[in-house]
C-alpha cells in the first residue's frame, strides 16, 4: 500500500495518477544476456533502458543500502523487495526529473526487475507491461561458463565464485521464474538465448515492431 501512495504522490505528479510506464521486460536467468540486449535497445530513440543490477552496483557500498546489496548479492540472494522497489522508484523518478526518461514518449526497457511475483504485484500500478521477452537458456552449464567469463571481463564479484553462481541460478528458478506465469502467455515471448547476440536482438525487435 505504501508503494501505491508513493507512486501517486512523489513520482507521477498530481495530475498523472493513472499514468503507467509503457514497459517491455527483458527476463531470464543470470548470464542469459539481459544486460547485453537491454543496452542495445536503450540506444534506440524512444526507448529507455534501466537495469536494476546496475542501479545496485552504482551505490556507494558504505551506505546501508549499498551494504545490503553487497551482503545479499554475494550470497546469490535477492535484495529484499521493499528496499529494491523503493530504490528503483527513486532512481526512475530522478530519471524522469532530469528528462532522461520521458514516460509520455519513451517505452521503458526493464531488466532485472520485477524479479519475483511480489515485486510484480507491488509494481502492478506503476508498470503497463506490454511484453515480456524471456531469454531462454535451458543449458545451465552454458550459463555458468558465460558468468565465469563475465567475472573476468567486468570484475563482478558475484560471478567469480561457482557456488554463488549456482545459488543465483537456484534463486532464479525458485523465485524469479514464476514471474512468467504472473504475466501469462499472452505477454510472454520465449526467445532462444543461445543464438548469437544479433539474432536475439533481431527476435526482440521483430516483437517490438508489432507492439
Ligand atoms: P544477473 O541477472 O546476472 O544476476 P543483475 O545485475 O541483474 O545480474 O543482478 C545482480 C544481483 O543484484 C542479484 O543477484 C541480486 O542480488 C541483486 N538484484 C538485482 N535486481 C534485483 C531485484 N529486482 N530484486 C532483488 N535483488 C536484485
Amino acid at each position: 500500500m505504501w508503494i501505491r501512495l508513493l507512486a501517486k504522490t512523489s513520482f507521477f505528479g498530481k495530475n498523472q495518477t493513472k499514468m503507467k510506464y509503457r514497459t517491455y521486460l527483458i527476463f531470464g536467468a543470470p548470464g542469459a544476456g539481459k544486460g547485453t540486449q537491454g543496452k542495445v535497445l536503450g540506444t534506440i530513440p524512444r526507448f529507455f533502458h534501466c537495469a536494476c543490477g546496475d542501479v545496485f552496483r552504482s551505490l556507494d557500498t558504505r551506505t546501508p543500502i549499498g551494504q545490503a546489496f553487497l551482503d545479499y548479492s554475494s550470497r546469490g540472494e535477492l535484495v529484499p523487495d521493499e528496499i529494491t522497489v523503493k530504490l528503483w522508484m527513486a532512481v526512475i523518478g530522478d530519471m524522469v526529473g532530469m528528462h532522461k526518461f520521458k514516460p509520455d514518449l519513451d517505452a521503458l526497457i526493464l531488466d532485472g526487475i520485477p524479479r519475483n511475483v511480489q515485486q510484480a504485484e507491488i509494481m502492478r500500478d506503476i508498470l503497463d507491461v506490454r511484453k515480456v521477452f524471456h531469454l531462454s537458456c535451458p543449458d545451465r552449464e552454458a550459463l555458468i561458463s558465460r558468468l565465469k567469463k563475465r567475472a573476468l571481463k567486468e570484475n563482478r564479484f558475484d560471478d567469480a565464485n561457482e557456488e554463488t553462481i549456482r545459488r543465483r541460478l537456484f534463486t532464479y528458478e525458485e523465485e524469479s521464474k514464476p514471474v512468467l506465469d504472473f504475466y501469462g502467455p499472452s505477454k510472454v515471448r520465449h526467445i532462444d538465448a543461445t543464438q548469437s547476440p544479433v539474432k536475439v536482438t533481431y527476435d526482440i525487435l521483430s516483437e517490438l515492431i508489432t507492439g
